[in-house]
Protein backbone atom coordinates (compact mmCIF):
# COMPACT_ATOMS: atom_id res chain seq x y z
CA UNK A 1 0.00 0.00 0.00
CA UNK A 2 1.22 3.79 -0.63
CA UNK A 3 1.92 6.25 1.50
CA UNK A 4 -0.90 8.76 0.76
CA UNK A 5 -0.22 12.78 0.92
CA UNK A 6 -2.36 13.64 4.09
CA UNK A 7 -3.93 16.81 1.87
CA UNK A 8 -5.75 16.56 -1.34
CA UNK A 9 -8.12 18.80 -3.75
CA UNK A 10 -11.13 16.97 -4.54
CA UNK A 11 -14.56 18.99 -5.72
CA UNK A 12 -12.96 22.72 -5.60
CA UNK A 13 -11.20 22.39 -2.22
CA UNK A 14 -8.55 21.46 -0.21
CA UNK A 15 -9.43 18.48 2.16
CA UNK A 16 -7.72 15.32 4.11
CA UNK A 17 -7.00 12.30 1.54
CA UNK A 18 -9.49 10.02 3.06
CA UNK A 19 -12.24 12.21 3.04
CA UNK A 20 -11.81 12.56 -0.69
CA UNK A 21 -14.19 9.53 -1.93
CA UNK A 22 -16.27 9.22 -4.89
CA UNK A 23 -19.54 7.32 -5.99
CA UNK A 24 -19.53 3.75 -7.51
CA UNK A 25 -21.87 5.16 -10.18
CA UNK A 26 -18.71 7.62 -11.14
CA UNK A 27 -19.55 7.74 -14.73
CA UNK A 28 -15.54 7.75 -15.51
CA UNK A 29 -14.98 4.76 -13.33
CA UNK A 30 -17.54 2.60 -16.14
CA UNK A 31 -16.76 3.80 -19.05
CA UNK A 32 -12.39 5.40 -18.70
CA UNK A 33 -13.24 9.10 -19.22
CA UNK A 34 -11.02 10.76 -17.87
CA UNK A 35 -6.92 11.86 -18.00
CA UNK A 36 -4.35 12.34 -15.80
CA UNK A 37 -1.02 13.58 -15.30
CA UNK A 38 2.01 12.61 -12.98
CA UNK A 39 5.02 14.22 -11.78
CA UNK A 40 7.60 14.09 -9.30
CA UNK A 41 8.17 16.36 -6.49
CA UNK A 42 11.62 16.23 -4.51
CA UNK A 43 13.25 17.65 -1.31
CA UNK A 44 15.77 20.65 -2.80
CA UNK A 45 19.01 18.53 -1.67
CA UNK A 46 20.68 21.95 -1.03
CA UNK A 47 17.75 23.63 0.70
CA UNK A 48 15.10 21.16 2.51
CA UNK A 49 12.80 23.53 3.19
CA UNK A 50 11.85 23.92 -0.47
CA UNK A 51 10.06 21.30 -3.11
CA UNK A 52 11.81 20.83 -6.69
CA UNK A 53 8.89 20.04 -9.79
CA UNK A 54 10.42 18.83 -12.94
CA UNK A 55 8.61 21.11 -16.01
CA UNK A 56 6.27 21.90 -13.98
CA UNK A 57 4.76 23.90 -16.85
CA UNK A 58 5.03 20.97 -18.98
CA UNK A 59 3.12 18.99 -17.19
CA UNK A 60 0.48 21.45 -16.66
CA UNK A 61 0.18 22.13 -20.65
CA UNK A 62 -0.20 18.18 -21.25
CA UNK A 63 -3.30 17.85 -18.76
CA UNK A 64 -4.42 20.82 -19.55
CA UNK A 65 -4.66 19.47 -23.65
CA UNK A 66 -5.91 16.11 -22.69
CA UNK A 67 -8.57 17.88 -20.70
CA UNK A 68 -9.14 18.98 -24.34
CA UNK A 69 -9.99 15.57 -25.26
CA UNK A 70 -13.10 15.32 -22.87
CA UNK A 71 -14.72 18.77 -23.61
CA UNK A 72 -13.40 20.36 -20.53
CA UNK A 73 -11.76 23.64 -20.43
CA UNK A 74 -8.90 23.84 -17.83
CA UNK A 75 -6.26 26.15 -18.23
CA UNK A 76 -2.87 25.01 -17.60
CA UNK A 77 -2.39 28.72 -15.24
CA UNK A 78 -4.74 27.00 -13.55
CA UNK A 79 -3.44 23.50 -13.02
CA UNK A 80 0.22 24.77 -12.04
CA UNK A 81 -1.72 27.10 -9.40
CA UNK A 82 -3.52 24.16 -7.49
CA UNK A 83 -0.54 21.78 -7.54
CA UNK A 84 1.61 24.66 -6.42
CA UNK A 85 -0.98 25.19 -3.50
CA UNK A 86 -1.14 21.43 -2.86
CA UNK A 87 2.57 20.95 -2.43
CA UNK A 88 2.57 23.46 0.29
CA UNK A 89 -0.22 22.58 2.08
CA UNK A 90 1.27 18.92 2.39
CA UNK A 91 4.40 20.31 3.40
CA UNK A 92 6.40 16.82 2.34
CA UNK A 93 9.75 15.96 2.72
CA UNK A 94 10.43 13.03 1.04
CA UNK A 95 10.73 12.02 -2.94
CA UNK A 96 6.82 12.06 -3.86
CA UNK A 97 4.16 11.97 -6.95
CA UNK A 98 1.65 13.87 -7.88
CA UNK A 99 -1.66 12.79 -9.81
CA UNK A 100 -3.61 15.23 -11.25
CA UNK A 101 -6.90 14.13 -12.74
CA UNK A 102 -9.64 14.76 -14.65
CA UNK A 103 -12.82 12.88 -14.85
CA UNK A 104 -16.39 12.92 -15.78
CA UNK A 105 -17.58 12.90 -12.38
CA UNK A 106 -21.67 12.75 -13.30
CA UNK A 107 -23.74 10.10 -11.77
CA UNK A 108 -25.69 9.33 -15.06
CA UNK A 109 -25.11 6.20 -16.87
CA UNK A 110 -24.17 6.07 -21.07
CA UNK A 111 -20.68 6.80 -22.69
CA UNK A 112 -20.48 10.76 -23.54
CA UNK A 113 -18.21 13.75 -22.97
CA UNK A 114 -20.63 16.17 -23.89
CA UNK A 115 -23.29 17.49 -21.03
CA UNK A 116 -21.96 16.16 -18.49
CA UNK A 117 -20.07 17.43 -15.12
CA UNK A 118 -16.39 17.15 -14.92
CA UNK A 119 -14.38 17.53 -11.84
CA UNK A 120 -10.53 17.43 -11.39
CA UNK A 121 -8.30 16.22 -8.21
CA UNK A 122 -5.13 16.03 -6.80
CA UNK A 123 -3.53 13.61 -5.09
CA UNK A 124 0.14 12.42 -3.91
CA UNK A 125 2.08 9.76 -2.72
CA UNK A 126 5.71 9.05 -1.63
CA UNK A 127 7.30 7.44 -4.35
CA UNK A 128 11.06 6.13 -4.56
CA UNK A 129 12.30 4.08 -7.64
CA UNK A 130 9.28 2.59 -9.40
CA UNK A 131 11.63 0.34 -11.51
CA UNK A 132 15.23 -1.19 -10.46
CA UNK A 133 17.46 1.79 -11.39
CA UNK A 134 20.00 -1.37 -12.28
CA UNK A 135 18.11 -2.27 -15.19
CA UNK A 136 14.96 -3.98 -16.52
CA UNK A 137 14.03 -7.35 -18.88
CA UNK A 138 11.71 -6.14 -21.33
CA UNK A 139 9.12 -8.55 -22.89
CA UNK A 140 7.35 -8.06 -26.30
CA UNK A 141 3.78 -7.88 -25.82
CA UNK A 142 1.34 -9.39 -27.69
CA UNK A 143 -0.96 -6.83 -27.00
CA UNK A 144 -0.68 -4.25 -29.76
CA UNK A 145 -0.78 -0.41 -28.77
CA UNK A 146 -3.80 1.49 -29.61
CA UNK A 147 -3.93 3.74 -33.12
CA UNK A 148 -4.11 7.20 -33.03
CA UNK A 149 -7.32 6.97 -35.31
CA UNK A 150 -9.22 5.25 -32.13
CA UNK A 151 -7.53 6.89 -29.16
CA UNK A 152 -6.20 10.43 -28.58
CA UNK A 153 -2.79 9.00 -27.57
CA UNK A 154 -1.23 12.11 -26.99
CA UNK A 155 -3.26 12.60 -23.88
CA UNK A 156 -2.74 10.18 -20.85
CA UNK A 157 -6.92 9.71 -21.37
CA UNK A 158 -6.92 6.62 -18.06
CA UNK A 159 -9.12 3.86 -20.41
CA UNK A 160 -6.40 4.06 -22.62
CA UNK A 161 -3.94 2.18 -19.69
CA UNK A 162 -6.22 -1.15 -20.11
CA UNK A 163 -3.81 -2.02 -22.95
CA UNK A 164 -0.84 -0.56 -20.71
CA UNK A 165 -1.99 -3.25 -17.99
CA UNK A 166 -2.84 -6.20 -19.96
CA UNK A 167 0.49 -5.70 -21.42
CA UNK A 168 2.47 -5.51 -17.93
CA UNK A 169 0.82 -8.36 -16.21
CA UNK A 170 1.54 -10.72 -19.15
CA UNK A 171 5.11 -9.61 -19.07
CA UNK A 172 5.22 -9.84 -14.97
CA UNK A 173 3.07 -13.60 -14.97
CA UNK A 174 5.95 -14.76 -17.45
CA UNK A 175 8.78 -13.51 -15.72
CA UNK A 176 10.14 -10.14 -17.41
CA UNK A 177 9.68 -6.58 -15.57
CA UNK A 178 8.40 -4.95 -18.25
CA UNK A 179 6.55 -5.07 -21.00
CA UNK A 180 7.45 -3.41 -25.01
CA UNK A 181 4.42 -2.62 -26.90
CA UNK A 182 4.21 -2.53 -30.50
CA UNK A 183 1.73 -0.13 -32.41
CA UNK A 184 -0.04 -1.33 -35.20
CA UNK A 185 2.70 -1.63 -37.78
CA UNK A 186 4.43 -3.59 -35.83
CA UNK A 187 6.95 -0.97 -34.55
CA UNK A 188 8.07 -0.47 -31.15
CA UNK A 189 6.36 2.41 -29.66
CA UNK A 190 6.97 2.54 -25.78
CA UNK A 191 6.55 0.37 -22.77
CA UNK A 192 3.38 0.37 -20.55
CA UNK A 193 4.33 3.44 -18.71
CA UNK A 194 7.44 4.68 -20.59
CA UNK A 195 9.30 5.82 -23.95
CA UNK A 196 12.29 3.91 -24.92
CA UNK A 197 14.99 4.62 -26.59
CA UNK A 198 17.94 2.97 -28.36
CA UNK A 199 21.76 3.81 -28.88
CA UNK A 200 23.33 2.01 -32.17
CA UNK A 201 26.53 3.05 -33.58
CA UNK A 202 26.61 6.37 -31.15
CA UNK A 203 23.52 7.30 -32.48
CA UNK A 204 20.43 7.81 -30.18
CA UNK A 205 17.47 6.69 -31.49
CA UNK A 206 13.56 6.24 -30.33
CA UNK A 207 10.12 6.48 -31.93
CA UNK A 208 8.83 10.09 -33.22
CA UNK A 209 4.79 11.17 -32.44
CA UNK A 210 4.05 9.59 -35.40
CA UNK A 211 4.18 6.22 -34.11
CA UNK A 212 1.78 6.35 -31.28
CA UNK A 213 3.53 7.47 -28.56
CA UNK A 214 2.93 9.66 -25.46
CA UNK A 215 4.44 12.83 -25.67
CA UNK A 216 6.41 12.02 -22.97
CA UNK A 217 8.30 14.85 -21.06
CA UNK A 218 10.93 12.91 -19.59
CA UNK A 219 11.60 11.78 -23.47
CA UNK A 220 11.59 15.24 -24.62
CA UNK A 221 14.04 16.47 -21.73
CA UNK A 222 16.20 13.80 -23.48
CA UNK A 223 16.09 14.73 -26.73
CA UNK A 224 16.97 18.46 -25.76
CA UNK A 225 19.66 16.90 -23.67
CA UNK A 226 21.14 14.88 -26.55
CA UNK A 227 21.54 17.63 -29.00
CA UNK A 228 22.88 20.10 -26.20
CA UNK A 229 25.53 17.20 -25.57
CA UNK A 230 26.25 16.28 -28.91
CA UNK A 231 25.00 12.67 -29.17
CA UNK A 232 23.48 12.27 -32.82
CA UNK A 233 20.11 11.73 -32.35
CA UNK A 234 16.96 10.39 -34.74
CA UNK A 235 13.71 10.32 -33.93
CA UNK A 236 12.13 7.77 -36.23
CA UNK A 237 10.43 4.03 -36.52
CA UNK A 238 12.37 1.28 -34.17
CA UNK A 239 12.09 -2.25 -35.31
CA UNK A 240 12.19 -5.05 -32.96
CA UNK A 241 15.17 -6.91 -34.21
CA UNK A 242 17.62 -3.59 -33.88
CA UNK A 243 16.55 -3.62 -29.99
CA UNK A 244 17.18 -6.99 -29.96
CA UNK A 245 20.89 -5.99 -31.22
CA UNK A 246 21.20 -2.26 -29.79
CA UNK A 247 24.40 -1.21 -28.12
CA UNK A 248 22.28 0.26 -25.26
CA UNK A 249 18.67 0.58 -24.74
CA UNK A 250 16.41 2.34 -22.08
CA UNK A 251 12.83 3.30 -21.03
CA UNK A 252 11.96 6.66 -19.63
CA UNK A 253 9.18 8.43 -17.48
CA UNK A 254 8.75 10.35 -14.97
CA UNK A 255 8.07 7.77 -12.92
CA UNK A 256 11.13 5.10 -14.51
CA UNK A 257 13.54 8.57 -14.73
CA UNK A 258 16.05 6.49 -17.18
CA UNK A 259 16.25 2.65 -16.75
CA UNK A 260 18.32 0.41 -18.38
CA UNK A 261 17.40 -2.43 -20.51
CA UNK A 262 19.11 -5.80 -19.57
CA UNK A 263 17.38 -8.28 -21.87
CA UNK A 264 14.50 -7.72 -24.35
CA UNK A 265 13.05 -11.49 -24.65
CA UNK A 266 15.59 -14.04 -24.79
CA UNK A 267 18.28 -11.25 -26.96
CA UNK A 268 20.96 -9.28 -23.69
CA UNK A 269 22.24 -6.31 -23.91
CA UNK A 270 25.71 -5.16 -23.18
CA UNK A 271 25.75 -4.06 -19.18
CA UNK A 272 28.77 -1.44 -21.01
CA UNK A 273 26.09 1.70 -21.36
CA UNK A 274 28.13 4.72 -21.77
CA UNK A 275 25.30 7.08 -23.68
CA UNK A 276 22.80 6.01 -20.75
CA UNK A 277 24.62 6.92 -18.17
CA UNK A 278 25.37 10.23 -19.57
CA UNK A 279 22.01 11.45 -19.99
CA UNK A 280 21.19 9.78 -16.52
CA UNK A 281 23.85 11.81 -14.80
CA UNK A 282 22.82 14.70 -16.44
CA UNK A 283 19.06 14.55 -15.74
CA UNK A 284 19.40 13.76 -12.18
CA UNK A 285 21.90 16.69 -11.90
CA UNK A 286 18.88 18.46 -13.44
CA UNK A 287 15.92 17.55 -11.47
CA UNK A 288 18.03 18.63 -8.13
CA UNK A 289 18.91 21.55 -9.39
CA UNK A 290 22.57 21.36 -9.64
CA UNK A 291 22.82 22.39 -13.24
CA UNK A 292 22.85 26.02 -13.90
CA UNK A 293 22.11 25.74 -17.13
CA UNK A 294 18.35 24.00 -17.13
CA UNK A 295 16.84 25.94 -14.31
CA UNK A 296 14.10 27.32 -16.37
CA UNK A 297 12.62 23.37 -16.23
CA UNK A 298 13.09 23.43 -12.24
CA UNK A 299 10.25 24.92 -10.41
CA UNK A 300 10.61 25.70 -6.88
CA UNK A 301 8.19 25.48 -3.98
CA UNK A 302 9.05 27.43 -0.85
CA UNK A 303 7.41 25.46 2.00
CA UNK A 304 7.81 28.16 4.51
N1 LIG B 1 4.23 6.50 -22.13
C1 LIG B 1 3.19 6.22 -21.34
C2 LIG B 1 2.10 5.34 -21.83
C3 LIG B 1 3.14 6.76 -20.03
O1 LIG B 1 2.11 6.50 -19.23
C4 LIG B 1 4.20 7.58 -19.59
C5 LIG B 1 4.19 8.14 -18.19
N2 LIG B 1 3.56 9.36 -18.14
C6 LIG B 1 5.26 7.85 -20.46
C7 LIG B 1 5.24 7.29 -21.73
C8 LIG B 1 6.39 8.77 -20.07
O2 LIG B 1 5.94 10.09 -20.01
P1 LIG B 1 6.60 11.18 -19.04
O3 LIG B 1 8.03 11.19 -19.34
O4 LIG B 1 5.91 12.43 -19.40
O5 LIG B 1 6.32 10.74 -17.65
Amino acid sequence: MHKFLPIAYFQNQFLPFDDAKISIATHALHYGTGAFGGLRGIPDPQNPEQILLFRLDRHCKRLSDSAKYLHYDLPADKIKTIIVEFVKKNQVKTSFYIRPFIYTSDLGIAPRLHKIEKDFFVYGLELGDYLSPEGVSCRISSWYRQADHSLPLRGKISGAYITSSLAKTEAVESGFDEALLMNAQGKICEASGMNIFMVRNGQLITPGYDQDILEGITRDSILTLAKDLGIPTIERPVDKSELFIADEAFLSGTAAKITPIKRIENYELSKTRPITEKLRDKITAITENRDPNYQDWVYVVPLG
